[in-house]
C-alpha cells in the first residue's frame, strides 16, 4: 500500500531519472568497465591546436558534469529502491522519520534537519 505523497515523490523521482539520464547521455556513454557507470565522450571539433586545446577543455567540463550527474543518479535511485522497500523516508543517522516537508523540498534527503545540522 502506497500512499498518496510517496505517489508524487515517486513520479518527481521517476522525471528526475529520465532528466539525468538525459543529460548523460549527451556528454557520455555507458561504461564499459562498470555497468552502472557512464564515461565521459571526448569531442571531436578538428586538428589543430585551438581545436585540440578546445576538445580538452570541453573534455574537462564533461567529466566534472557527468561525476555530478551520476552522484545524482546514484541519490535518486536509492531513494526510489527506498520507497519500493518501503523504507523510504527515513533518516539513516537517527532512524526518525524525515518531515513531508523537507522530502517535498529535498526528495533525495537521506537525513532529518536536525541530523543535518
Ligand atoms: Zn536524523
Amino acid at each position: 500500500m502506497i500512499d498518496k505523497f510517496l505517489e508524487t515523490i515517486k513520479k518527481v523521482l521517476q522525471e528526475r531519472l529520465k532528466e539525468i539520464k538525459k543529460q548523460l547521455e549527451e556528454i557520455a556513454s555507458k561504461s564499459q568497465r562498470n555497468q552502472k557507470g557512464y564515461d565521459a565522450k571526448f569531442p571531436n571539433y578538428g586538428r589543430s591546436d585551438d581545436e585540440n586545446a578546445e576538445e580538452v577543455a570541453a573534455f574537462e567540463d564533461s567529466l566534472s558534469l557527468e561525476k555530478n550527474l551520476e552522484s545524482s543518479l546514484e541519490e535518486v535511485e536509492l531513494a526510489l529502491s527506498n520507497i519500493s522497500k518501503g523504507k523510504y523516508g527515513v533518516c539513516e543517522t537517527c532512524g526518525q522519520k524525515i518531515k513531508k516537508k523537507r522530502l517535498e523540498i529535498l526528495p533525495t534527503a537521506r537525513d532529518c534537519m536536525s541530523c543535518k545540522n
